[in-house]
């Protein structure tokens, strides 16, 4: 019990790859100065896509040298490469069939324009483009719901290599910002896993438990009171086991696991549809046959499943 739990290795969107330079980014002209060099690499969103080719070893970035009219879009510097290479990342015009919102729709990707999600590309890209990816989206879903000020309502304007938007009117600086959540696999004295289906997920479906951290929490305590919550149940042996950046929009997951012991699950009808302990062979037994769907292989929710099973699961996204 009191042995220390291996943390995730590998979590899609977790690597590093991208030096952020964040020392950079107070320079007022860094933006101009880079998109006026055709070495910068642009990497350009469209609504929640980028440009990707998808190859027999993975997936690659369409990354372009700057054109004339990104000067006038919303640009945020990434960083740069082991290389020195610069990344810029714009926000192109949104796509003729999407509101604007981006972020959330559904990962179909690839519809013949070579646009792909990052749900959708994530788990194919390598570290420096997935890690660039995630940060252009975040900041850019953060740009998109932040044009007004949240102390008087007047129009904010991006500042510092698009990593602050600054008050026209009082000059109050806004961050980007992080919604942390806590996901945690619970396993009981009989080292079976908790997993619960949400309301309105469909049967088959079943995921590890999840919540958003709320203020004045801490990480633990958010972990206990989403599982009292959610099922009804104390856990106790909290351990942090690996985190994800999760831009759908602006997430971070932070996975944990905890022990439980196996009482009667207490389940809060408005989000949980049923939740029940599975045994390793259930779990196997259930994706064989189709019988159960596990999270996508991008999440870290994934992870945590297969963290506790001991093996990947094959053969399923
Ligand atoms: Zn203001």
């Amino acid at each position: 019990m009191g042995r220390p739990a291996e943390t995730l290795a590998n979590v899609t969107l977790a690597g590093s790859g991208l030096d952020r330079r964040a020392e950079l980014r107070t320079d007022r002209h860094l933006l101009g100065r880079l998109l006026a060099v055709p070495d910068t690499r642009v990497l350009e969103l469209r609504g929640d896509r980028v440009a990707a080719d998808e190859g027999p070893d993975g997936a690659r970035l369409r990354l372009r040298p700057p054109e004339a009219s990104d000067g006038g879009r919303l640009a945020v510097f990434l960083g740069a490469d082991a290389r020195d290479v610069m990344y810029v990342g714009v926000v192109g015009d949104p796509l003729p069939h999407e509101d604007g919102a981006g972020g959330s729709g559904p990962a179909t990707g690839g519809e013949g324009d070579g646009l792909v999600t990052l749900r959708h590309v994530a788990a194919d890209l390598d570290d420096l483009e997935a890690g660039m990816f995630a940060t252009l989206l975040a900041l850019a879903n953060w740009h998109r719901s932040h044009g007004h000020c949240a102390r008087c309502g007047a129009a904010t304007q991006p500042q510092q290599s698009g990593w602050v938007r600054r008050c026209t009117n009082e000059g109050s600086e806004h961050y980007p910002r992080t919604d942390v959540a806590v996901i945690m696999s619970v396993v009981d004295e009989q080292d079976r896993l908790l997993m619960a289906q949400g309301a309105g997920w469909g049967t088959g479906r079943y995921s590890v438990l999840a919540g958003f951290l709320e203020p004045g929490e801490s990480l633990a305590q958010a972990v206990a009171r989403e599982v009292r919550e959610e099922v009804g149940l104390e856990v106790f042996d909290v351990q942090y086991l690996g985190d994800q950046p999760w831009p759908f929009p602006t997430s971070l997951m932070v996975g944990f696991t905890a022990r439980a012991d196996s009482g009667a699950l207490r389940l809060q009808e408005s989000e949980i549809a049923d939740a029940r302990w599975f045994t390793r062979d259930e779990v196997r037994a259930g994706v064989a046959d189709g019988s159960l769907a596990v999270s996508s292989r991008l999440s870290i929710s994934r992870r945590l499943v297969e963290h506790w099973l001991g093996h990947e699961i094959t053969g399923v996204r």
